[in-house]
């Protein structure tokens, strides 16, 4: 065979032997992985198993301390993501960086452009390119649109856009359903599979295992910074992935059982919130949470939830209406107020709400509590306080940090959202609001959290729980709230609520059924 030719069936990309060392980690042990031409490649494993470190280093974010990276069959060095870049290699991250405030067109060639000439960029010919690229790949986005205008799901097909505009041979996507509405991922898997059918391979990183079930060729499981097998889609299940990852047996569905109600302790009457922009976007909702319940909330990603959540943990001011906790009014109480009456909240944004990222974890522990005792007493801080309670959260939460003192920043995101929910369900509570709680989440740990969850309940909380994954809504409620353009549209009994019928209202609002709220309360 010519070296020609050996190089053509040799993968597109080999990852040899790769390690990467963090103090007190081995992020990556000796990591093989193959990615072939026209494959999506799918990358399992639990929160900080190593799998963003592996593609830090194949996109030049991070230097392994061993190991090789071969393309075509040669060996290569990746100094920078532009050197990755140049060499056919991009990444989407799961925080897009986007620049809001230009248009398609500008963020697809802003960094490519200013490389091959910085002084002049012909913006009509760059724009046409990009109009045509979009429709290659079906993409339905308007170049000269505004970012900022765009739904999550059209923000990530620039992103895509950009890769592919900068000719990406290689496509790596680090959760890139986590934020998208189903029928955006459905969208977002006819791309992928238009893009391996044009010869690129996408490595496609998930912790929802029917998605990668059904979207990837194949499947490379990690655990704990080492390759623990690799299966196909055909030869392997849910329950067996869940294994692999996580090296015990996991529930895939909640036992809830049964809930014990009693009186009303959030009521919120006719309560008004606009947006930043100052459009009234919850234009007055109604409803109750009573102790020993889960009221969890459907709805389609932008439609008034978060401003809700932000309105009744006092982020965001209502503009009119009435909050109640256990008969007291808290209209207008600022979120420490509120936490000091007895309601936790997990933020959906946990890194611009839940965590000061450049804080040790034992810090974001206390976050809320850090001028209280045993903590502080008056201006003393108790540090070995401080710690020893930070120590017996870090062991009963597994959060997977190599001591209390690490940065929150160098946590996987997984395990930061494990701080922020470790700090919030550890004490007694009244009303405990949960924003998208297992965003990002290994199966696992959603196990575990989707437990206290319930253990929270069952001691007497009142749960108020929104997420844009609607099985976790279907599986953990006792009563659902469908939201619509900022309506409470339905209300349904989580037993007996039907799945396609939730979806149905979050779609629609119930216009084509005139299921109203009136008429379920009936
Ligand atoms: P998740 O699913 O939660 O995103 P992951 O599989 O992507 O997890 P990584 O982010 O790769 O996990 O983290 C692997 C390990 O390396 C973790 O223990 C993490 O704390 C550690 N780590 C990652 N980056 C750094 C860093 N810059 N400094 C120190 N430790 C780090």
């Amino acid at each position: 065979m010519t070296e020609d030719a050996a190089r053509s069936e040799a993968p597109a990309l080999e990852m040899r032997g790769i390690t990467k060392r963090y103090p007190g980690v081995v992020a990556n042990d000796h990591i093989d992985l193959d990615l072939r031409r026209g494959e999506i490649h799918a990358l399992l494993g639990e929160n900080g198993a190593g799998k963003t470190t592996l593609m830090n280093v194949l996109y030049g974010l991070a230097r392994p301390d061993e190991g090789t990276i071969l393309m075509d069959g040669k060996q290569i060095q990746i100094a920078g993501p532009s050197d990755a870049i140049a060499r056919g290699i991009s990444m989407v991250h799961q925080h897009f960086m986007l620049v809001p405030v230009l248009s398609v067109a500008e963020n697809v060639i802003l960094g490519a452009e200013t490389m091959s000439n910085a002084v002049f960029v012909d913006r009509h010919e760059a724009s046409r390119r990009i109009g045509a690229l979009a429709e290659r790949f079906g993409f339905d986005l308007n170049p000269d649109a505004k970012v900022g205008s765009l739904s999550v799901g059209q923000q990530q097909r620039v992103e895509i856009l950009k890769a592919l505009y900068r000719d990406a041979r290689v496509l790596v996507l680090d959760e890139p359903t986590a934020v998208l509405t189903p029928n955006e991922t459905e969208e977002i898997f006819g791309l992928l599979r238009r893009l391996a059918g044009d010869g690129r391979s996408i490595v496609f990183i998930s912790h929802k295992l029917y998605e990668v079930l059904e979207v990837a060729d194949r499947i490379t499981i990690i655990r704990r910074g080492r390759v623990i097998g690799e299966r196909r889609p055909s030869e392997t299940t849910e329950e067996e992935l869940a294994e692999l990852m996580v090296g015990r047996e996991v529930e895939l569905t909640v036992d809830r059982g049964e809930s014990h109600v009693a009186g009303p302790v959030l009521v919120v009457e006719g309560l008004r919130v606009a947006d930043d922009r100052h459009h009234e976007v919850v234009p007055g909702a109604t409803f109750e949470i009573r102790a020993g319940e889960i009221l969890g909330v459907a709805g389609v990603a932008g439609n008034g939830q978060d401003e809700l959540v932000q309105a009744l943990i006092g982020l965001r001011r209502s503009t009119g209406g009435k909050v109640t906790l256990a008969g007291r009014d808290v209209t207008g109480f600022s979120p420490r107020r509120m936490n000091e009456a007895g309601v936790g909240y997990v933020p959906g944004d946990r890194q611009r709400f839940g965590l000061i990222l450049a804080f040790p974890v034992y810090d974001n522990l206390i976050l809320t509590s850090y001028y209280r005792p045993p903590f502080a007493h008056g201006l003393i801080r108790n540090d070995s306080a401080i710690l020893e309670s930070a120590a017996v959260q870090i062991e009963r939460f597994d959060i997977r940090t190599p001591s209390a003192r690490a940065s929150s920043s160098t946590l996987s995101g997984g395990n930061q959202q494990k701080v922020v929910v470790a700090r919030e369900f550890d004490r007694e509570l009244k009303l405990l609001i949960l924003d998208q709680p297992t965003r990002g989440l290994d199966v696992g740990s959603i196990e575990f959290i989707h437990r206290q969850i319930i253990a929270k309940r069952d001691a007497g909380t009142a749960v108020l729980l929104v997420s844009a994954e609607l099985d976790e809504v279907m599986e953990m409620s006792d009563r659902i709230a469908v939201m619509y353009r900022g309506r409470i549209v339905a209300e349904l009994d989580g037993r007996t609520a039907d799945k396609s019928e939730v979806g149905l209202l979050m779609a629609t609002g119930g216009h084509e059924q005139a299921t109203t709220q009136e008429e379920v309360r009936a």
